[in-house]
């Protein structure tokens, strides 16, 4: 147990923690220049909200969280999703008296407690956008377009955006009806799982993974066959601007967010590099959400991309990320007498932005050019006292693998000029 990590936690080391700190720096990029400002919220929320804000039927409240009663008697959870924590902060500190539409993003571990499996974590991270305060349908398309310009971005190939509207509380309840209608002579060889869908949320029924769930709902109606007017117009015109800026997409009627509180939009980015057919990101309109939570009734929309599948996907597709490079400089000493010195011109360096290191094993010259050339150091300054005596040291290009003397008050010019 004490050299193991809890099953579906990864450590993220150096070597690969840089291409984390590359997509925290690129998708921070991409939000300021879209206008969204970052929140962050508590890793740990009061069960209610996700319960709420998720929802009882969903397979995250039903199964997978992480909950537990702290010391005061308090059920709290790890958060499992982004969105409820952010409608939650918008409530409680009154955001909705700002001008709006408010455009929020945030990058974070997630917690679920599902089966861990390649691409399938406990803790994972997600990083997501929430928009508040507009039904407009550029800003469905806005954060749509946002989603794949950062794939793009990392270089990701072959994506497929699967597109749905899954309409409003006012078109939702004929699907209902209709769909009840259709399934109920198939009831019995509906899974378990559906079959408890069939009363609770039937539309769920048409994105079950189940060969059988899916053989017969084949021919069910789907959320497009019933839209109101308002959301059909709403559809058409996410299309539209879509299409304006040249993203293609794929309708898909059997992506379905079955919660009451998600209206309209849905969508899905799919990749086949890491699975059959494997989720990467999705997100869609929840305009019901925010009063849900006990705020005023205000439109929402969102996305949540998953980094672990983004890594893995560009993995598969032999994308090649910025790696860590080895220290600029070096520094070898020649005797126990130049310590002090060797220090001193260490921290001159950093200070003056040089990547510098040192030994720090007392190892021989031999040792230590050895071990400069194992950390890659572009140049080693070999500082020895009869050198230092007389105001120089020597200079190792490590790249062209020549050396000369260059003056102690000159060391920090020559790196950065020849560096
Ligand atoms: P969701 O919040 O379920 O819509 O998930 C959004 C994205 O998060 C998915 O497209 C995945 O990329 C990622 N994701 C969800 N669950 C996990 C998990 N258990 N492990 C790794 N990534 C996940």
């Amino acid at each position: 147990m004490l050299t193991t990590r809890p099953r579906g936690t990864n450590d993220i080391l150096p070597g690969e923690v840089e291409k984390w700190q590359f997509l925290q720096q690129l998708t921070g990029q991409v939000c300021r220049e879209y206008g969204y400002g970052e929140i962050r919220t508590p890793i740990f929320e009061h069960t209610e909200l996700f319960t709420r804000g998720v929802g009882e039927t969903t397979d995250i409240v039903e199964k997978e969280m992480y909950t537990f009663t702290d010391r005061g008697d308090r059920s709290v959870t790890l958060r499992p999703e982004g969105t409820a924590s952010t409608v939650r902060a918008y409530v409680e500190n009154k955001l909705h008296a700002l001008p709006q539409p408010l455009k929020f993003y945030y990058i974070g571990p997630m917690f679920r407690y599902d089966r861990p499996q390649a691409g399938r974590y406990r803790q994972f991270h997600q990083f997501g956008v929430e928009v508040f305060g507009s039904n407009d349908p550029a800003i469905d398309a806005e954060v749509i377009a946002m989603a794949m310009d950062i794939y793009q971005r990392i270089g990701l190939k072959k994506l497929e955006l699967h597109l749905n509207s899954v309409g409003c509380p006012a078109c939702r309840p004929v699907l209902r009806q209709k769909l009840q209608e259709y399934f109920k002579p198939h009831l019995e060889n509906l899974c378990p799982n559906c079959q408890g869908r069939y009363e609770r949320n039937p539309l769920r029924i048409l994105d079950c993974k189940s060969e059988k769930c899916q053989e017969f709902g084949k021919d069910a109606p789907t959320t497009l066959d019933v839209l109101c007017p308002d959301c059909s117009s709403h559809f058409e015109a996410v299309k539209g601007y879509l299409d304006e800026v040249g993203i293609s997409y794929t309708i898909n009627n059997r992506l379905v967010r079955g919660l009451d509180y998600y209206t309209r939009t849905a969508f899905e980015i799919m990749t086949r590099d890491i699975g059959a057919q494997s989720s990467i990101g999705g997100g869609g309109r929840y305009n019901g959400l925010i009063e849900e939570c006990g705020g005023p009734a205000t439109p929402g929309i969102g996305f949540a991309l998953g980094l672990e599948r983004i890594l893995l996907t560009a993995e598969r597709q032999g994308i090649v990320f910025p790696v860590s490079r080895g220290p600029q400089v070096f520094i070898a000493t020649v005797g126990s007498g130049v310590a002090r010195k060797a220090f001193g011109l260490l921290q001159n360096l950093r200070q003056q932005g040089i990547t510098a290191e040192q030994d720090y094993l007392d190892r021989s010259l031999k040792a230590q050019m050895k071990y400069a050339g194992k950390l890659a150091a572009r140049f080693v300054i070999i500082l020895g006292e009869e050198e230092f005596d007389r105001g120089v040291a020597v200079v190792r290009d490590m790249q062209a693998g020549e050396q000369q003397e260059v003056a102690l008050g000159e060391l920090v010019s020559f790196i950065k000029h020849k560096g």
